[in-house]
């Protein structure tokens, strides 16, 4: 099936090919999970159910790529995390913040939206041993990231701080 369909950039499902293909074609394309649980990038419309090749899992001994079936359930648009003070937290909080972008999108602020979740977790830990909530809401063409600090030995004192970032629609 979608024999009709010819990706303008060779579709093979890595970020790294997701990210040309929107550099490209300006389709921002979209991230399926397939039932090797892999993610798999998809420029064109998939079907739950659909077989397609999961680059991630190991290629055969012939080289050729396994397929697996498309999942049906479509990524969380926002996604919450609590995040013990310490020095691990704003590392773990832009790994969390990539991750996030990556399943709901736009993928060309993945590496954005991970700086800025690190920035903002360290700046709140810098007034508070309280463990910090971060949201994360993406999809569209933006991501919103917010970091709260509710001190609970000091109820109603806690800060939140939030950030936009939009995708770049450059006019040439
Ligand atoms: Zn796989």
């Amino acid at each position: 099936m979608a024999h009709n369909l010819f990706p303008v950039v060779p579709d093979t499902g890595t970020l790294k090919a997701a990210r040309l293909a929107t550099e490209i074609t300006g389709n921002p394309g979209r991230w399926v999970r397939l039932d090797c649980q892999h993610l798999r990038h998809v420029q064109q419309p998939v079907e739950a159910g659909q077989e397609l090749e999961c680059p991630t899992c190991p290629p055969s001994v012939g080289g050729a790529l396994p397929s697996h079936r498309v999942l049906g359930r479509g990524p969380e648009r926002r996604r919450r995390a609590w995040l013990d003070a310490g020095p691990q937290a704003p590392g773990k909080a832009g790994a969390f913040a990539a991750e996030a972008v990556t399943y709901a999108g736009p993928i060309s602020l993945v590496d954005d939206a991970g700086r800025m979740a690190s920035e903002l977790v360290a700046s709140a830990l810098r007034h508070t041993d309280a463990p910090v909530e971060l949201t994360v809401d993406a999809g569209g063409d933006m991501v919103r990231i917010e970091v709260r600090d509710d001190d609970w030995t000091a109820p109603g004192t806690g800060k939140v701080v939030s950030f936009e970032l939009r995708e770049a629609r450059s006019g040439n």
